[in-house]
C-alpha cells in the first residue's frame, strides 16, 4: 500500500503481559500495520516455546477487537532485527520503555540497528504508568513460586501459567 506505515514491535513474550499488550495496543493506532515479531531464540529456558508465545500474542490481538486485530499479524523470527524489518517492509521498529532500567539497552540497540539500517527508525512509547514495573521475568519467578500473576497478565495467560508451572501435589 503506497505511503502506509508499518512497524515492527519485537520481543520475547516469554509470557505476553498486559504491559506488552498496552504497547502493541497503543501502536497499532499509530500505524496502518504492526507486526509482532516473536523471537525464536528466547535466551535461556523460555517456559513457552516460540509456537506457544506466537499463539498467546494472537490470543492477546484477537481481544483487542477486530479493528486492530486485522492490522496486526504475529510471526515468529531468528535473523537480524533489520532484516525482519525489511522483509515485513517496516521502517519503523517499536519498543516500550519501562522507567530508567530499560533506557541504556534501548539506546545502545536503536543506535547500532540505525547503524545497519539508517532507514529503520526506533520508536520508543513509554510505558503505561500501571504496567510500568511488569516484566515477564518477574511474572514467570512468581508463577512458579505459586504467587498470584492475575494483576500482570490477562486470564488466559493465568491459565496457560498455570498448566505449565503445575507441580504434582
Ligand atoms: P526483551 O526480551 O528484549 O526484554 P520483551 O519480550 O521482554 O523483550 O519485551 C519486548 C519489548 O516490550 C521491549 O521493548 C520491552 O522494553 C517492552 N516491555 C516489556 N514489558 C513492558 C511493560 N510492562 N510496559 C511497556 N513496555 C514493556
Amino acid at each position: 500500500m503506497a505511503g502506509s506505515l508499518t512497524g515492527i514491535y519485537p520481543g520475547t513474550f516469554d509470557p505476553i503481559t498486559n504491559g506488552h499488550t498496552d504497547i502493541i495496543h497503543r501502536a497499532a493506532k499509530m500505524l496502518d500495520r504492526l507486526v509482532v515479531g516473536v523471537a525464536v531464540n528466547a535466551g535461556k529456558g523460555p517456559l513457552f516455546d516460540a509456537k506457544e508465545r506466537v499463539a498467546h500474542v494472537e490470543e492477546e490481538i484477537a481481544a483487542l477487537g477486530n479493528d486492530f486485530a486485522k492490522r496486526i499479524s504475529v510471526k515468529n523470527f531468528d535473523n537480524l532485527l533489520v532484516e525482519f524489518a525489511a522483509e515485513n517492509n517496516a521502517t519503523v521498529i517499536v519498543r516500550g520503555l519501562r522507567a530508567v532500567s530499560d533506557f541504556d539497552y534501548e539506546f545502545q540497540m536503536a543506535s547500532m540497528n540505525a547503524k545497519l539500517n539508517a532507514d529503520v527508525e526506533t520508536v520508543c512509547l513509554m510505558a503505561t504508568d500501571k504496567y510500568q514495573f511488569i516484566a515477564s521475568r518477574l511474572v514467570k519467578e512468581i508463577a512458579i513460586m505459586g504467587g498470584d500473576v492475575a494483576p500482570f497478565v490477562s486470564e488466559r495467560i493465568v491459565r496457560r501459567l498455570l498448566d505449565r508451572v503445575k507441580r504434582p501435589s
